[in-house]
Parts: C-alpha cells; structure tokens; sequence
C-alpha cells in the first residue's frame, strides 16, 4: 500500500483580475495579460489571441512588473535649482511646472516659433507630438529615427513603398530561404523569433549576414560574417551575378515594376505622357504606352528613339551598371571579407530557391490594368534587415540595393516572399511633402516630415540656408525624411543656421546613450554665453525614470510608466498589423500611478490649450481635450479617420471608417486591448496592383481611392537632386555639394566607401568598432530592471580570435581603445564567431553615477561603458576648411557603424574611462537586495 499523498495545489491563484494591455519594454507593442493581486501587478504574461506575439512573452516584457516599480521613477515635477548637469533640483507642483512650461512656450508661439525645437525619443504616439508641433508652428520637429534606421525606412518607401519589420514581413509559412542582414535581436523582437521558430520547424534555410553571430545569426544555418560597411558591395554582386545568370524573374519587372520604363537619353528623368504617366514601349504595338494601360505588355529591352534621342529602358541602364566586372563577386570579395565563390553559391542559392521552388496559389485576383488571373505564383525567398546596415554613411544607398533585389527575384509580396503589412505598401506620392513655413501664432500648413520629391521640396530660406535646427531637408541631406535628431543640440549649441530659445525634448536619452559624441554633448548643454546665460537658453525634459538627460534640463515633466498611460498604436503612426490583417491597440492605466506624475501626451494636450494652439481649442476658446484618452476616441484626421481603428460610428460597428464612438476604449478593453481587421484572402497578396486589396484599403480608410503603383529600381526623384548638382533647374546647391549630390544621389544603387575611412589613416586605424543592442534590453530602460539586470550588468568589449591573440589579452585584461575623435579603456572578452577585424559591444548598458537609481559601485557606472565617446556627429576635418557631417549624405542618418579604431592593451584602471563626476540624483538609490511580495 503506498502512503497517502499530500494535496498539492498545481495552478494556484496568481491573481484577483487580468487587465489586458500592450507591452512597452520595447518597440514591439506585443500584448500582455497584466494579472493584479490586491490592487498591484503580481505577474505579466503574454496575450495568446493578440496579432503580434499570439502569447509569446519575451524576458524583457516579463520584467516590465520590475520596470513599473523601478526605484528610478520620478515621482514629482521638477525645477533645476544648481547648475545644468549638478543633479540639483527642487520638487514643484504640477501648477507651477504648468505655468513655468506655458510662460516659456507661449512667448516663442506668439513671437518666433522656430526659436522652439521639439524632439522626441522612442515614443510611439508621432502621429499626435507632430500634430503638436505643427500647430505650435515651429519647423523644428522629428523623432529619433534620423539617428535609428531612417535609411531603412526611407529607401524601402521610395522603392517599393514600404521597408522592414513595421512595414512588412516574411511569409514565414512559405519562405524556403530566409535572409538577414545587420539584424541586431532586439529589431523586430518577439515577432521575428516565433517567424525563424516557424522556420526550424519546417527546415527552410536561414542565411544570417552579419559581422557579429549573436542572437538571430547565431541560430541561422550560415552565417556571413561581412566587413561592416560593405553589405552593398556584396548585396550588388549578388545582383550582378543573378544578373549575368539570367535568373531574374522578367515577367514580375516588366509588369509591376518601373524596370520598362523609358529613361530620357538626355535628361535622365523617366518619359511620361502628358498626363504624367510613366511611359513603357508595348511589345505589341511598338508604341510608347502609359504603363497602366489595360493589355499593355511592356518591353523592357526597347529603345525609343525620338527627335535625334535615344531613350532606353530602366532595365538597360541596370544592365549597364550591374554587368559590369566592378560589381563581379571577384571584384568585391576582399573588400566584403567574403571569398567570391561563396557569393557565386549563395547567389546560386537564391536562383533555386525563387526559381526552381516557384509555385502557384489558387488564388484568383484582378490587376490594376483590369486583368485577371487565376493563381499568383509563389516565390519562397524573403529578406530582412535593420539598422546594421542602414546606419552607415552608404546605408541609404545600401538599404535601395537589397530592395532592387529582392524585386529582382520577384519575391516581394508575393507568396513565400516579403509581404507587406497595411497600410503599407503606400507609394512616394500618397505621403506628403515636408513642411516647415512658419509664421507666429500659425500653424504649418502640413506636417513636418515628408518624402521630398525633388529640390522643389527642400526646406530653404530665400537665402538657400536650412530652415530647421537640424538641416533636415536641405542640400547636405536632401531627403532626411526623419530629421536628424542627433545634430539638434550640436546645431543649437553653434546657433547654426540660428540661435534657438527652448529645447523641449521628450523621451530622448541625449546626455548619454543616445548621442554621439557623449563628452561633448554635456559641454553644449552646460556651455555658457558671456553673460553667463545657456548657450541653450530653456530645456524642458519629459521621462518616466532618472536617466542621464534630466540633469541636464531646466524643468522636469515626469511621466507615467507604460501600465499607468493612455497611449494608442494607430494606424496613422506605427500600427502592429499584420501581412493579412489590419490592426491596432492601446495602452489604458491598468493601475493608477502612485506618484505625482501625468501622461506626457496629456501634458501636450494641456500645454497646447494653454499656449492657445489653435487645432487644441473650440471655437469658444475652451480646450478641445480634456486628456489624451478624449483626443484618442475623438480626434478626427479626415472625416471618419481617426487614431483608432476599431468600433468606430456611433454604435461601435464600424471598422476603419465611421463617426466617433464616445466607448470606443472600452470596446478595445473587452476585447484585450487590440482591434483586427482581416484582409479578404485573395487581396493578402500583390496588394501594390491587386484591386481587391486596393478596394478593401479604401473601405476600411486606408487611402480614400485607390493606389497601385509600380516599384521603382530608378529613383526618379534622385535624379532630380542629381540634376540640380549638375547645374539644371532654378534650385541649386552650394558649389561644396555639387561633386558629392552628382555621385550619392544615383537613382540606382550605388555602393561607395563609408566616409569615415576614406578621411582616416586605416593603417592606424584598421578595426571597424560596432555596438548592437542585446535582446533583453531596451536601450537605457534595462538598466534598472532588477531582472534584468542579472542579464547584463556589464558589457565587455568582444574581440574575434585574431586580434584576441594578436595582442595577447587573457580573460579579465582591458583595453584602450582609440579612434579619430576619442578613446575610452574598458574591459575585454573573446569571441570567435565575429569578422576578424571587428570589435563590438552592447548598447546602452553603462550608467553614468548618479542616474537610474543605482549605487555609484553599480557594475554598470564602473564596468559598463558606451562606445559613443569614439564616435563624433563631425566627420574628422578633411583639410577643406568645413567639418562634414558624419551622417549618410541622402537621409542624414548618423553613421554610427563606419567608426574605425586601434586597440592595444593596457592595465585594468579602477573603473572603466572616460569615467564622470557623479550627478546628485533626484531619487533615492534603490534597495541592495530587492524583496518582492504582492498579496498575501
Ligand atoms: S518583444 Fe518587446 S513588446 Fe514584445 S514582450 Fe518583449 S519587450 Fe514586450
């Protein structure tokens, strides 16, 4: 007889209540089931029936319960009363904060609007900070993608309408050979690894092209470790040899594609008819025909010869170019650190894998010339690629080719290829221009950041000088669609193109991690005038946490933490659709906040009121919002069209379209904080030319007419800037310009040599030197995550084999670390799997003393380190008498990846260098050992 078992209670009660909401411990937005004990979050997991991580929950998100209480929350506004960067403040009343903020603002509203310039970090609410800023009226307005991976963005919109990660996908049921490139693990999280999940299971091949194998790489079944720098060289050999094998899919160029487009011999803009349609040479009638044109067959080896000129096809020119030996994998090996037969193979790889993996789907659709056809052929190849390599001084150009090929091979949107995710795909022309015109007490006359379409669209004073902080939009990076949020304080320090008054910034760790040229970014924000004033009169800082900017502000607005917010993922903004599915989500207080600490968006929505804003007022001059909720439910963008998606019209059974439901929060709460909307499955694919998915985007407010468009390999709006360089046109560029305008903005992809090591010594400094960010952080926000924490506390600088042994560095030695700008001493680890000549680290794991709540002996103040000391937002001095600057010359990107160093050994310093004086903290230090109960 066995003896009695005792009772054990297997799923006890983790809670009293599930609140569902969205995640914000990174850029992902996956749902979350926040269960409550008591009142307080006892445990968070993941949300099964949500779009984005269907319940999966990553180690970051499950910490978000230790970022919620982290010691580092602000708790009241505050006022600077010692120096800038002492730490030393006084706690004021969010009335006086109020009237300390709209004192400031309303001044410059009233007076010189442009004398304001706000900028906001990683929040995910652009759609609304933009509508701010543009009834403020200053032109002085962007987000941080100009220093993330605008590149990416901007190159993926002007080519096929759409990039990576928010923009598109893979089919991750169909693709057979997944490519990646310069994908750190925390671009795009959760949704990536469930799709390489998928891919295990069903032994399709991953490719992972990196100098770094960790995260992603470290699990693909090869792993290109590239010369950081080069992915264009090796992406456009690929090309040429796809090219010369004659395995590119001819029948997706010619009909979906601006590759038969006739290129003017003379001009080198693209012919069109006098309606303004690109012109094509139909292989039936040998006539130049508008492309749309129902029956047309569109040749793409046609000439075209007229009034004594020859005009050839897109197709031709890309012949021309690609064929060429200088693009051979022979030509490039060296330079990429990739031996040529390899590219031969994975090239080879690709043809298989597209060609002879091809299939057909019974899926009847009808193109937008009006004809039908009875299945879409499958090609099961797909690509994905972030920052690594967009965040190079050739990044734009770069990011273009890899887009070129993939439509190369016929694999975008398509089955088994990139698919898009609504409202993406959207073409050049159906988003704005930039806008920045202001005048006091006005708003702009359309939104700030825009897709120029040619020098018409650049923002300059009659004088041809930069009308933003930033020189955004002008002759030094033409189409900076993001902005350049990483030259904003170096700009205002120099009061070049003029002096501003307040620095509003939202979110944006720009004394730290978040800047180049760290050192140097303190002195501006601390630089004084003669008269002992700011040389950046006014910062005003909004942050849920005591991170390294909020010593360095004037006044403090402290925000809430992601589960005590309203917050909305629109579609106006960075949605979290699907390739089959539009959707949206919010975020709701699923606990309220116990400090004295407001919503920065309904901060906004007051500020606005207060400084009388005119969209933030009715016409009787009482505010239009009492909080960003009531903005959420009631803001109307268009007729119809507002934040939120779901439940629209006044009984809530609207999707898309539809008058303002007053409940349409709860309506989303019921139903787990999210709202889908399926696309019909024969418009889940081709949707650029599928009029059934054009069709079910117009229903549901996508656009408001239909939209297909060709992709476009010829960039005709590059051509455009490239003209002006060579003298056409009333808008020309300063003589200094013109010889590097006529070569970066090729309307092909183009490869040439990041900038950085054409100015240095590369003999002396022949490392390449990278960060990436680590799958359990968010940038700073990691850092004071208790659990997180025991992740990574610390970061080494990792070394491949060869420099490794080269140097003689055992376990536990540091090294100096020098490049053009700076040096930093830190210490060292090994790893086998990275390019030999590429050293790297994490992001954003050191702490300056003083911040986040730490103990000044915290791993992460005395070992934790940030390469950005090495980096400067100026190329080094070129001998020319001008300081360029160190950003990709299209978009402005900060070039964060081309830096070059020398290492050499040194012995271990008490703590790691540059080391900084503490800053007095405005929170307390948190617990040594952290005890944590909730309930009884
Ligand atoms: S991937 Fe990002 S959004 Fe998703 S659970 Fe992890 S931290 Fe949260």
């Amino acid at each position: 007889m066995s003896a009695p078992q005792h009772r054990i209670d297997t799923s006890p009660k983790v809670s009293d209540e599930i609140r569902q909401t969205t995640c914000y411990m990174c850029a992902c937005r996956c749902g979350i089931n926040v269960h409550m004990k008591d009142g307080k979050v006892a445990y968070i997991e993941g949300n099964r029936d949500h779009p984005v991580n269907k319940g999966v929950l990553c180690a970051k998100g499950s910490a978000g319960i230790m970022q919620h209480n982290a010691p580092s929350r602000l708790r009241k506004p505050l006022l600077r009363t010692g120096p800038r960067g002492s730490g030393e403040f006084r706690e004021i009343s969010w009335e006086e904060a109020m009237n300390t903020a709209v004192g400031w603002l309303t001044e410059i509203h009233e007076t010189a609007p442009h004398k304001l310039a706000f900028f906001t970090g990683r929040d995910q609410s652009q759609s609304f900070t933009s509508f701010w800023a543009q009834h403020f009226g200053t032109p002085n307005y962007a987000a941080h993608g100009g220093f993330c991976s605008v590149n990416m963005a901007a190159a993926g919109i002007y080519t096929m309408g759409g990039a990576f990660w928010e923009f598109g996908q893979p089919d991750w049921d169909r693709t057979k050979l997944f490519m990646l490139f310069g994908v750190a693990e925390d671009h795009d999280s959760n949704p990536i690894k469930m799709g390489l999940g998928k891919l295990k299971e069903r032994g399709a091949r991953v490719i992972g092209v990196n100098p770094i194998r960790t995260g992603y790489n470290a699990v693909a079944d090869d792993w290109v470790g590239i010369t950081p720098g080069t992915d264009g060289l090796f992406i456009l050999a690929l090309v040429h040899e796809l090219m010369r094998a004659g395995k590119i899919d001819l029948h997706y160029l010619a009909q979906y594609t601006n590759a038969p487009v006739l290129v003017d011999g003379e001009t080198g803009l693209l012919l069109r008819d006098e309606d303004g349609k690109q012109l094509v040479i139909d292989r039936i009638t040998k006539k130049p025909t508008p492309f749309d044109q129902k029956g047309v067959r569109p040749d793409l080896s046609a000439t075209y010869r007229h009034a004594g000129v020859t005009h050839r096809t897109v197709m031709a020119h890309m012949a021309d170019r690609y064929l060429s030996p200088d693009y051979s994998p022979d030509a490039v090996a060296d330079r990429c650190g990739v031996p040529a037969d390899r590219i031969r193979a994975i090239a080879a790889d690709l043809a298989r894998v597209a060609f002879d993996e091809a299939f057909e789907l019974d899926l009847e659709w009808t193109d937008f010339r009006g004809e039908s056809h009875k299945t879409m052929t499958g090609r099961p190849v797909s690509f994905h690629a972030m920052r690594g390599i967009s965040a190079h001084s050739n990044g734009f150009q770069t990011c273009r080719a890899l887009h070129v090929l993939q439509i190369l091979l016929g694999s975008v949107e398509v089955p088994g290829g990139f698919r898009f995710k609504p409202p993406y795909p959207k073409p050049v022309e159906a988003h704005p221009t930039p806008h920045g015109q202001g005048r006091p007490g006005r708003p702009l006359a359309g939104p700030h950041l825009g897709f120029p379409r040619g020098p018409e669209d650049l923002q300059l004073d009659e004088k041809g000088k930069p009308t933003r902080i930033d020189k955004a939009f002008s002759w030094e990076n033409p189409m900076s669609v993001h902005g350049l949020m990483h030259m904003v304080i170096s700009n205002a320090h120099a009061q070049d193109p003029y002096p501003i008054d307040t620095l509003f910034m939202y979110m944006a760790n720009m004394a730290w991690n978040s800047t180049m040229n760290t050192s140097g970014v303190i002195e501006m924000l601390t630089d004084r005038n003669d008269d002992g004033g700011y040389r950046i009169p006014r910062i005003i800082y909004s942050d849920a946490y005591s991170s390294e900017m909020v010593a360095y502000a004037d006044l403090i607005l402290p925000d809430t933490t992601y589960l005590e917010r309203h917050d909305c993922i629109s579609l106006l903004d960075r949605p979290i659709c699907e390739a089959d599915a539009a959707a949206d989500a919010i975020r709701w207080p699923v606990v309220e906040p116990d400090r004295d600490v407001r919503g920065f968006q309904s901060v906004l929505i007051e500020l606005g009121a207060r400084i009388g804003l005119p969209g933030f007022l009715n016409e009787d001059g009482s505010p239009k919002w009492k909080d960003y909720a009531d903005y959420i439910v009631t803001h109307e963008r268009r007729p119809g069209i507002g934040p939120l998606a779901g439940w629209r019209g006044e009984d809530g059974d609207q999707a898309g379209r539809g008058s303002v439901n007053p409940d349409q929060l709860d309506r989303y709460i019921e139903n787990g904080g999210f709202f889908v909307e399926h696309i019909p499955d024969n418009a889940q694919y081709m949707k650029p030319w599928n009029m059934d998915y054009q069709d079910w985007a117009v229903k549901i407010g996508l656009f408001d007419a239909p939209q297909p468009f060709l992709f476009q390999l010829y960039v005709e709006p590059m051509r455009k800037f490239q003209r002006a360089a060579e003298g056409h046109g009333d808008q020309q560029p300063p003589d200094h310009l013109r010889d590097r305008l006529k070569q970066v903005m090729d309307p092909l992809p183009i490869w040439y040599e990041p900038f950085e090591q054409t100015l240095v010594d590369t003999d002396q400094f022949a490392i390449h030197a990278l960060t990436q960010r680590p799958m359990a952080m968010y940038h700073s926000w990691g850092t004071q995550n208790a659990w997180l924490r025991q992740l990574h506390g610390k970061n080494p600088l990792y070394l491949p084999t060869k420099l490794w042994q080269q140097h003689g560095f055992k376990e536990g030695d540091w090294a100096r670390v020098t490049s053009a700008h700076g040096e930093i001493t830190v210490p060292v680890a090994h790893q086998a799997a990275l390019n030999e000549n590429t050293i790297w680290t994490w992001n954003a794991i050191g702490k300056r003393k003083g911040t986040w709540a730490l103990s000044e002996d915290a791993p992460e103040a005395r070992e934790g380190f940030l390469l950005n000391h090495l980096i400067h937002e100026l190329l080094p001095a070129k001998g020319d008498g001008l300081r360029w600057a160190n950003s990709d010359p299209i978009t402005g990107q900060a070039a964060w990846f081309d830096l070059r160093v020398r290492i050499e050994k040194v012995a271990a310093p008490a703590e790691a260098q540059p080391a900084f004086d503490p800053i007095k903290s405005p929170v307390p230090t948190g617990p040594t050992t952290l005890k944590w109960k909730v309930g009884a």
